[in-house]
């Protein structure tokens, strides 16, 4: 008997380490509203020195740091152009127009991936009569269309000519760590030409709690005063800091595993009759495939799994998003297609 949940439904989930829980305990800690906690100033620090940038700031979440760096660099009454499918529009609460004042402008490209000729014509011609396009958005993995990954070159030329028409360019690099180990590359060049970035510590990485913007130091500063009109301005938050330094030394060494599951997921996924998936599509630790021809909807297929103890999340009535992480290993990729398989056949 199977007794483990193996739970498929996010990288979120993941538990601390001991690692994280004695770094944690140990932190020194002091007020970060004053910029006096010592483990927080680092874990900054190391971040910015990681990508490259002049300067780092921990946000409570991803959401926090998205609509942080839109905020700082787009006015009210100005447009945001980003993926249909994209996280910062349809998962972060409207919060870019409910708190920001801003309109988000959607391009839909296959896989998530947008290309300058597609981003070109959502641009606003400028006339004071219309509203003004501030910012373009990308995310790298592009998370809804399966962990998918912007090649580099393409990042880099969207930034350069989105500079020459006067825009800004955002990153929403929640797994940009995942999409640098598919490449073989380092996050600081992949993402050097953005004008800000936001990367999660707690999905891939393995904190329980937090994300970070990088940027210039003016930029930082700015997004400072934002995060502290959000309420996001925290006191003795080194104890969770600390946990995030550990993800963030730590975590990228391993997402390797994380994407070899994946592919093992994807590929014995496609061998169960009747699931429709293109296993060659699966590039780091996110997996999407159809219900196809099974004839259970998402939520019978997801119900009947979860009796058996495995988790997976819903994309829409026939489609099943599944993630690989530091909580589940091999064995429980096997067990989970072992499962799928049964259900499938029952649900005939
Ligand atoms: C998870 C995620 C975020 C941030 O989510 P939070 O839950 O607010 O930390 C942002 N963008 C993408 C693509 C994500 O997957």
């Amino acid at each position: 008997m199977h007794e483990k949940i193996i739970d498929l439904r996010s990288d979120t989930v993941t538990k601390p380490s001991a690692a994280m829980r004695r770094a944690m305990a140990e932190a020194e800690v002091g007020d970060d509203v004053y910029i006096e906690d010592p483990t927080v100033n680092r874990l900054q620090s190391r971040a910015a020195e990681i990508f490259g940038r002049e300067a780092g700031l921990f946000v409570p979440s991803g959401s926090m740091g998205n609509l942080t760096c839109i905020m700082a660099q787009a006015s009210r009454g100005q447009e945001v152009i980003c993926e249909a499918a994209g996280h910062i529009y349809n998962y972060e609460m409207a919060a870019m127009s409910a708190i920001g004042g801003v309109l988000p402008r959607v391009v839909p490209a296959e896989d998530g991936i947008m290309t300058w000729e597609q981003i070109a014509p959502a641009i606003r011609e400028k006339a004071y009569y219309r509203p003004q396009t501030a910012l373009v958005a990308l995310e790298n993995t592009h998370n809804m269309a399966g962990g998918t990954v912007y090649p580099t070159r393409l990042g880099h030329k969207i930034c350069d000519q989105a500079h020459e028409a006067g825009l800004k360019v955002h990153l929403d690099g929640a797994r940009v760590f995942n999409a640098a180990v598919h490449l073989g590359e380092n996050v600081a060049e992949m993402t050097k030409k953005f004008d800000s970035v936001q990367f999660c510590l707690s999905k891939g990485l393995g904190a329980p709690i937090g994300s970070m913007i990088v940027g210039s130091r003016d930029f930082i500063e700015r997004c400072r005063v934002i995060r502290k009109t959000l309420g996001g301005g925290m006191r003795q938050v080194g104890v969770i800091a600390a946990a995030g330094l550990v993800a963030l030394e730590e975590g990228p060494k391993r997402l390797h595993i994380d994407h070899d599951n994946a592919k093992i997921l994807a590929e014995g996924l496609a061998k169960i009759a009747r699931i429709r998936i293109s296993p060659e599509k699966v590039q780091t630790n996110i997996v999407i495939f159809d219900l196809g021809e099974t004839g259970l909807t998402s939520k019978q297929f997801l119900e009947r799994l979860a009796q058996r103890k495995v988790l997976g999340g819903p994309v829409d009535a026939r489609r099943i998003r599944m993630v690989t992480h530091l909580d589940v290993d091999r064995n429980d990729i096997e067990q989970a297609l072992k499962i799928i398989g049964e259900v499938v056949v029952a649900g005939f």
